[in-house]
């Protein structure tokens, strides 16, 4: 299971050595990511304990203005809620960075060259943090099943709007329709 963080000595042994890691994190470790998972849908036949794989490979700096650099691969299955019927749907997990690794106090100041930096800190690389960032912002903000499998598309139990319903809903431009051909000269 992937440690919390990276120490320093530790880091500097795998960027020297352009070490490759692989290992699993658990979704119940993620504190923050684990609040929008749901259980798998049982007919998926993917397992919960699966968890998620991990892949660092960790990059010595090219030359001296270049820093160490990490590329994440994160790729799984997880369940997320459907916005629409509220079921569960799995979501598959793939995601590649690269970030630069920066030693505390050396982060850049440039918000555009922020955005693929992350922090060395006097502990190391909060590496369990950093995956679950990476999880967080690569999270689809609405998830939906396709349309062929969503249990609304397909459900006959799923609420109709009756003749009746649409007929008293309220409709504010009506009115305006009919101004809008008094107005129109090409009527006239
Ligand atoms: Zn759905």
């Amino acid at each position: 299971m992937l440690a919390e963080f990276i120490g320093v000595a530790q880091l500097n042994e795998l960027t020297g050595r352009q070490t490759v890691l692989t290992d699993q994190v658990s979704v119940d470790d993620l504190q923050r990511f684990r609040q929008y998972i749901v259980p798998l849908p049982e007919k998926s036949g993917a397992s919960d304990a699966a968890g998620i794989n991990v892949r660092l490979r960790f990059r010595s700096a090219g030359d001296e203005a270049l820093q160490p650099t990490l590329l994440i691969n994160i790729n799984g299955v997880v369940g997320l809620e459907c916005q629409r019927c509220l079921e569960p749907m799995l979501w598959q997990v793939n995601i590649d960075s690269e970030l630069r690794l920066c030693v505390s106090g050396k982060m850049p100041e440039d918000e555009a060259e922020l955005v693929d930096a992350v922090e060395v800190d006097d502990q190391g690389l909060h590496i369990r943090e950093l995956i679950e960032d990476e999880l967080l912002s690569a999270i689809p903000l609405a998830p939906k099943h396709a349309a062929s499998e969503c249990e609304v598309a397909t459900s006959v139990a799923a609420p109709v709007e009756t003749e009746a319903q649409v007929e008293g809903a309220h409709k504010p431009f009506t009115g305006l329709a009919e101004l809008l051909k008094q107005d129109d000269p090409s009527k006239n």
